[in-house]
């Protein structure tokens, strides 16, 4: 199959690019802009492979995006490009108004009119996957799960970019027949996650003996997904998924943020033992402005009409996830040098520029 991914450089895009080329054999176009949270160096391992190719180009450059469907003429399209970092969203919301809106309209409309040009037979086998968070149904109390009939109701500057390009994707299959699928995934982990994101930073403030920072009172609940597990879930859901619909995806790996760092300090204490335990490292910090409390995605209707289902726990994810970055350095070293170690999203330290 002829695929584009977009956002190919970033975590989530290059498990997906791995997985499409390593185990389906897939011919795939890589089409990212290489902002600071993409880098090549995360798709080293296909970047020999016969059938993959990288382009760097921007989702937002309507003649760049048409002439490359044109050329690569995809069966399917993967768009995962976006700004995905909430603490930057507080302090900068204008780059994720423009890649996740802009972006994903410039996206659907480049592909729309290249679907147009198909065949009948071809028309009907396109598919446009948009890929989206959980993030856009806004925050849980202590009970429930997300399914897909929750109401959209997002928090920060990301989530609510993210509600917007979710809603274009679904307009394009109701208004234009367009053959458009949404997902919506809880939080991520796993290999090649760029170090400012919980897990890595604590991993390698960790590994550097610093300070642990961690929001507010580190009780706020995520439903942790493992990278390749979603990559996986990505591919059924374009392949199998049907037209117009949303498949919410999650590990039913709930956990306090509080919980996952203490986790992450027993690793480090079994794998690099130090004369104190790296617990002692944990400091709260301010917390991030608008920070939901809880999500938990209801995962029901991808694993039993898809027939997905996730092969990691928490448990088995976070300690591959630990060794990974043990074991290389050459990956995340040169992203580290730009990048302090501490968290961003606090309106009282830095400047905001929206
Ligand atoms: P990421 O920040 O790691 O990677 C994003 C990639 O998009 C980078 O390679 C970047 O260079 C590229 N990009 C950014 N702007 C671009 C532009 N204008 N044109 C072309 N490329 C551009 O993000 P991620 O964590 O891999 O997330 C991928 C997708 O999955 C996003 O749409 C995000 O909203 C969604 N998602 C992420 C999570 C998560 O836990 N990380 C959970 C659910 C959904």
């Amino acid at each position: 199959m002829r695929i584009i991914v977009t956002g190919g450089a970033g975590f989530i895009g290059s498990a997906v690019v791995r997985h499409l080329v390593l185990n389906k054999g897939d011919e795939v176009l890589n089409l990212d802009k290489l902002t600071y949270a993409g880098t090549e160096t995360s798709v080293r391992a296909v970047s020999n492979r016969e059938g993959y190719r990288f382009v760097q180009a921007d989702v937002c450059d309507r003649a760049a995006v048409a002439q490359l469907i044109e050329n690569f003429r995809p069966e399917r399209i993967m768009h995962l490009a976006a700004e995905s970092h909430v603490d930057r969203s507080i302090t900068g919301a204008k780059d994720f108004i423009d890649t996740n809106v802009m972006g994903t309209f410039t996206m659907l409309e480049c592909a729309r009119q290249y679907w147009l040009t198909l065949s009948s037979k071809e028309k009907e086998a396109f598919r446009f996957l948009h890929v989206s968070t959980d993030e856009v149904y806004g925050s849980l109390g202590d009970e429930g799960l997300f399914t897909e009939q929750t109401p959209y109701d997002p928090s920060s500057p990301y989530s609510a970019s993210k509600a917007a390009s979710d809603h274009l994707a679904k307009a394009w299959a109701r208004t234009y027949g367009m053959p458009v699928v949404v997902s919506n995934c809880s939080n991520n982990y796993g290999p090649y996650h760029f170090p400012e994101k919980l897990i890595p930073l604590i991993i390698l403030n960790a590994l550097g003996q610093k300070p642990l920072p961690v929001y507010g009172s580190g009780t706020n609940i995520r439903d942790w997904l493992y990278v390749e597990d979603h990559a996986r879930a990505l591919d059924i859901i374009a392949e199998r998924g049907k037209i117009g619909e949303t498949y919410n995806v999650g590990g039913r790996n709930e956990r306090r943020n509080i919980d996952v760092v203490i986790r992450i300090c027993e690793l480090m204490d079994r794998l690099r033992p130090q004369a104190q335990p790296h617990s002692s490292l944990i400091t709260y910090v301010t917390d991030r402005p608008g920070h939901d409390a809880r999500y938990a995605i209801d995962a029901n209707k991808l694993e039993t009409e898809l027939g997905w289902k996730a092969e990691e726990n928490f448990d088995t994810g976070i300690e591959k996830t630990v060794r990974w970055y043990l074991e290389n350095e050459w990956w995340w070293s040169p992203l580290r040098q730009d990048y302090s170690g501490s968290r961003l999203g606090l309106l009282s330290e830095k400047k905001a520029s929206v």
